[in-house]
């Protein structure tokens, strides 16, 4: 089950958003309240969790979304890098539903990764936009290097080199890695209709790609459980070539600690999962 605490604490900061915003009377965020009423009126229990995702509706949402972020790889340095997706879900009707939000520097970082061996390009499109900015300014070195390559000295097979290394790190940061802010999440909410109750947050760890095909993701990070924790996002989604792991991080939130034992694991496995990640075709890009 979810603790009420933590659902009612999100939805607090939305609320306040919302005011905030003064914003016109929004239905959608009234329906996504909703999701906490029915939720502390009838928690969701694991053995509903469970049947969701092993049902065959669930199986193939979860397929969708490992699929999903396959098709948006990211070659770099010969390596295709697979990214994480995330959102909120609910259970309506028996069946999970994963709302997915898009975390905003994915689409800097691939951009960034287009345009690496244009570095005047490069520089006048980070500096267009604030999260463009902050990623010049964060991104140990890029704003200096860039600085360089685009001046009198010109660019140079060391410098090139070197903003390959830089790039590598900004994706392993941003692109690798799926997090959301409260502005995104409550125009995710206003975007999507909500009905049933609430799960949480959930993110996936895709495949890795390897030479021998897709390897298993990593498992819930030291961060995940922080994460979990504090912000309530439960649910990790971790790729297995023959099925998924499905990690439900609510107990960490109720006992307050960060022992990746404590997580109920629900665990699926099957040979026409196998058989639909092992055709061996590298991913597109
Ligand atoms: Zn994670």
């Amino acid at each position: 089950m979810i603790p009420a605490g933590v659902a009612l604490g999100v939805l607090l900061e939305i609320v306040l958003l919302e005011g905030g915003a003064r914003a016109a009377p929004a239905d959608r965020v009234e329906q996504y309240l909703g999701l906490a009423r029915a939720t502390l009126e009838r928690p969701i229990t694991p053995a509903e969790l469970e049947a969701a995702a092993l049902s065959s509706a669930g199986v193939e949402d979860i397929a969708a979304l490992f699929e999903q972020s396959l098709a948006a790889s990211l070659t770099l340095q010969g390596g295709a890098v697979t990214p994480e997706l995330g959102g909120e879900a609910t259970l309506d009707g028996g069946r999970l539903r994963f709302v997915e939000y898009p975390d905003l520097l994915h689409s800097i970082v691939r951009r960034m990764v287009e345009l690496k061996n244009d570095p005047k390009s490069l520089l006048d499109y980070l500096s267009q936009s604030p999260p463009g900015q902050r990623l010049l300014a964060t991104t140990g070195g890029l704003h200096a290097l860039l600085f360089q390559m685009t001046g009198p000295g010109g660019t140079n097979e060391d410098r090139r080199r070197t903003l390959d290394q830089v790039l590598a790190s900004a994706v392993a940061v941003h692109f690798k890695t799926w997090s959301v802010d409260p502005e995104q999440q409550l125009e995710m909410i206003r975007q999507n209709d909500w009905n049933g109750r609430y799960v949480g947050f959930w993110h996936i760890h895709p495949p890795r790609w390897t030479a021998s095909g897709y390897a298993a993701g990593i498992e819930p990070s030291l961060e995940d459980m922080k994460v979990a924790v504090e912000k309530g996002q439960f649910l990790t989604l971790v790729f297995q070539p023959d099925g998924f792991d499905l990690y439900d991080l609510s107990p960490l939130s109720e006992a307050q600690a960060l022992e990746l034992s404590r997580c109920r694991v629900i665990q699926y496995r099957s040979g026409d999962w196998a058989r639909r990640f092992a055709t061996g075709r590298t991913p597109a890009h």
